[in-house]
């Protein structure tokens, strides 16, 4: 049955990585159809080995040791475009195709909805996982479903944009029913020469008041993203990251009087935050690593921090993921020493114990 399958054993990953660290994968297989991802998981199934899904590779961190199982790539292709009678352009991506490509070919075609997250690496399929966002905008507001391939029943699904569990960098993909599914294409409702979102402070400020056209958002997303290092097609040793390392900490109106009367001993008056809800905020995580002693630029060994944003960790040309992970451990003490928050990481850790 696996006679159509080509796989490849002790496959080196770093390349498959954005952040260009990491061992060898046991075993390989790029899957070009629904088709051969079955054929894929029934072998790694028969043969008792552990599964990763791997898509762009621009959000995980593969350890030294590289991963004991089977590294599937999703590889899947196509998309297509209907139009319904509202206003609303129903688009519908394969999970293997290039996001950033994805992103462009809507706005030229004037769909909004999904301007903002312009220059976000990886693969249509990784978006849904952790609600992928940027700028102001987040992939759940767009998505109506998500189809995929259920591990547990051997079905195929659709998952309504409700079944989903979208919130800030989450979905049931990453949390409840994580490695659960694999994403094989993704439904979004886009608005037929609908309006770009500017909510976001750097965009406002771009347009001052302005209303941009949809590839006019896209460039000057690009270009904020650029400014901070946070496009891999740029290159250089800052995009050799997995862009952002940690989300930023929601924590309790009261955690946030706390850590402002704490500031204020430090002359410190303003504590930037978002709120979220009455009892809650959003605390910029790379203000708390700047608050805690780690400036833009920190080297510790082959690893560090992006010169242009603190919250970006980066391989600085030979680093080893041993080194990376030994850094963000050291900011997450840090973090917690100072101000009791618990920093988290965004990228998946593969193939560590
Ligand atoms: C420079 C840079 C900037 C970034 N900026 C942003 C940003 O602004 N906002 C943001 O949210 N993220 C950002 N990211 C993180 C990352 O690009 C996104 O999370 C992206 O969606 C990950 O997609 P991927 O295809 O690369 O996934 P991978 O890194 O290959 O995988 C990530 C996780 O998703 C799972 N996965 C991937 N594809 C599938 C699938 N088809 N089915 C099931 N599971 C799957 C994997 O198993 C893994 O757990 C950035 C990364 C970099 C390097």
């Amino acid at each position: 049955m696996d006679m159509d399958l080509h796989i490849e054993e002790n496959f080196p990953l770093a390349e498959m990585t954005t952040f260009k660290v990491g061992g060898a994968a046991k075993l390989f297989v790029r899957v070009e159809s629904e088709n051969e991802l079955f054929q894929a998981l029934e072998m790694a199934s028969k043969s008792d080995h552990e599964v990763f899904i791997l898509g762009g590779g621009s959000n995980i961190l593969v350890s030294d040791e590289g991963f004991e199982g089977v590294v599937i790539h999703i590889d899947l292709k196509g998309a297509t475009v209907a139009e319904s009678n509202n206003g609303r352009v129903i688009v519908t991506a394969a999970a293997g195709e290039d996001w950033d490509e994805f992103v462009g070919f809507c706005v030229e075609q004037n769909l909004a909805g999904l301007e903002c997250l312009s220059g976000i690496p990886g693969l249509v399929g990784g978006t849904p996982i952790q609600n992928v966002g940027a700028y102001g905008q987040e992939v759940s507001e767009s998505i109506v479903s998500v189809k995929a391939f259920d591990r547990l029943s051997k079905t195929v699904k659709t998952l309504q944009n409700e079944d989903c569990g979208f919130e800030y960098r989450k979905s049931i993909f990453n949390t409840t029913e994580k490695d659960r599914y694999v994403v094989l294409e993704v439904q979004y409702s886009l608005a037929k020469n609908g309006a770009p979102k500017i909510v976001y402070g750097d965009l406002k400020a771009t347009f001052e008041g302005r209303e941009p056209s949809l590839i006019e958002t896209r460039r000057a997303v690009c270009e904020i993203r650029e400014s901070k290092g946070m496009l891999v097609r740029q290159g250089g040793l800052d995009a050799q990251s997995a862009g952002s390392f940690f989300k930023n900490p929601i924590v309790s109106r009261e955690k946030l009087t706390d850590l402002e009367l704490k500031m204020r001993q430090k002359d410190i008056v303003n504590v930037p935050h978002y709120s979220i809800d009455d009892n809650t905020v959003k605390i910029p995580a790379a203000w708390l690593i700047e608050q805690a002693g780690f400036q833009k630029g920190f080297t510790k060994g082959n690893a560090g921090l992006s010169t242009k944003h603190t919250l970006a960790l980066t391989n600085r040309g030979n680093s080893t993921a041993e080194e990376i992970l030994n850094l963000k451990n050291e900011i997450q003490q840090k973090v917690f020493g100072e101000f009791g928050i618990e920093l988290n990481p965004e990228p998946n850790l593969i193939g560590f114990n």
